[in-house]
Parts: C-alpha cells; structure tokens; sequence
C-alpha cells in the first residue's frame, strides 16, 4: 500500500513515517511523488483545513492520503491563534514575530489564566475516497519569556502540563516531544485506527 503524504514538510513526513511503521505501507510526500497540490487552506476548524488538504491531494493523484492540521489554542485569547497559528503575526510572519505577538497579547495576564493547549487533525483518504479522522491534543500553558531553542513555532512559550510546568517543548529531547505531543498522539491513534479498518 502507498500512500501520499500531503506535505512537503520533510520534519512531518519523518514524523509520519516513524510514527505510522505499518509493514507493507510506504508513505512518499508530494514532491516525492512529482504531484502538485497546494489549495487554499480557508476553512475555520482544523478538521475542515485537514480535509481540505486530503481532498485536494487525493483527487489530484487517486492514491490514499493523510494530511494534517495543528496549532494552538490559547483560553485567555478566546482560542486564537487557532487555524491561524502559522500566520498570526500576519502574512509574512516567522515564528519570532508570531511568539512576540502571542506574548503581546498575553501580557498582564495571571499564569493560572494562560492555559493552552496543541491540537492535531488528521485526515486519511483511502483511494476510494472514504475517510477516517483522528485527532490529539496536548495541555500546558503559555510562559511569560521564550525558554529552549529544540523543536519549532510556539515550543519555546509551551509549558507542557505532563513536566509540572518546569521545561517548555523546546528543552524536551524530539523523542519525549512525539511521545505526548498533539501530532504523536494524533498519530497513534490513527494507527489504531488503520490497523483495525484497513
Ligand atoms: P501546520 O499544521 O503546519 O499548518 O501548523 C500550524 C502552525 O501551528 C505552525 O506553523 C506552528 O506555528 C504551530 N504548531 C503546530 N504544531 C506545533 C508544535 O508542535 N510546536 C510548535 N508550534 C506548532
């Protein structure tokens, strides 16, 4: 069984890859595979950006996919950023300008009332266009001051509640990060998932 990765985020594919193992399975991203799909991901949930990509992928190859969404979702901000986790500095934003706005946005705000959490959305296509939907997520709260320099996005703000708080997503080693993160989870549960269906 091949089935197409509908990323060309070479991190998430390895991530996909370690993660999923399923013997007879191979899993190759879009450049890999020499397929073009890069729709507008404009819907309001993760589940709708998901899909999105899964579709969009699936009817330009015909072959099974997965494809993902994530990011955070912070109390105090009424869930935002949410679906616009990338881009909420703005269009041209990097991670820098987006933890600076999150801490903007946050300031004044008591650490008890910074709850947040990271939420993943996979969708897989089989080639006949049936899907199955598994999500996870990962509780913890928003620092005060970007902490560590592993991992990517808002991981140097992101106390995660499983380490009492003291470490953020940036000073976990990668392989404790996949254990209990939003995308690990999601993951293992879509394993389950396609070992029992598939
Ligand atoms: P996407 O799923 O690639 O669209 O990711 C959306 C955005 O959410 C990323 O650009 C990051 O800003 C944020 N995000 C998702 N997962 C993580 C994570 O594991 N750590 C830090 N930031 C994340």
């Amino acid at each position: 069984m091949k089935v197409l990765l509908a990323t060309n985020n070479q991190h998430k594919a390895d991530e996909i890859r370690h993660a999923l193992s399923i013997p007879g399975w191979e899993f190759v991203t879009l450049a890999e595979a020499g397929i073009r799909s890069d729709p507008a991901e404009d819907a309001e949930t993760f589940l709708g950006n998901a899909r999105i990509k899964a579709q969009a992928a699936h009817e330009a190859s015909g072959m099974a996919v997965i494809a993902d969404d994530s990011g955070l979702q912070v109390d105090a901000l009424g869930g935002a950023p949410g679906v616009h986790s990338a881009r909420y500095a703005g269009p041209e934003s990097d991670d820098g300008a987006n933890n600076a706005k999150l801490l903007a946005e946050l300031e004044g705000v008591a650490d008890e009332e910074r709850t947040a959490r990271f939420v993943c959305t996979l969708v897989f296509v089989d080639e006949s266009g049936e899907e199955i939907v598994a999500e996870g997520a990962v509780e913890g709260r928003i620092g005060s001051a970007e902490q560590g320099s592993e991992g990517f996005g808002y991981d140097p703000l992101f106390f995660p509640d499983e380490y009492d708080g003291e470490v953020t997503f940036a000073q976990v080693p990668e392989a404790d990060k996949s254990r209990i993160s939003h995308r690990g989870r999601a993951l293992k549960a879509l394993k389950e998932e396609l070992l029992h269906t598939t």
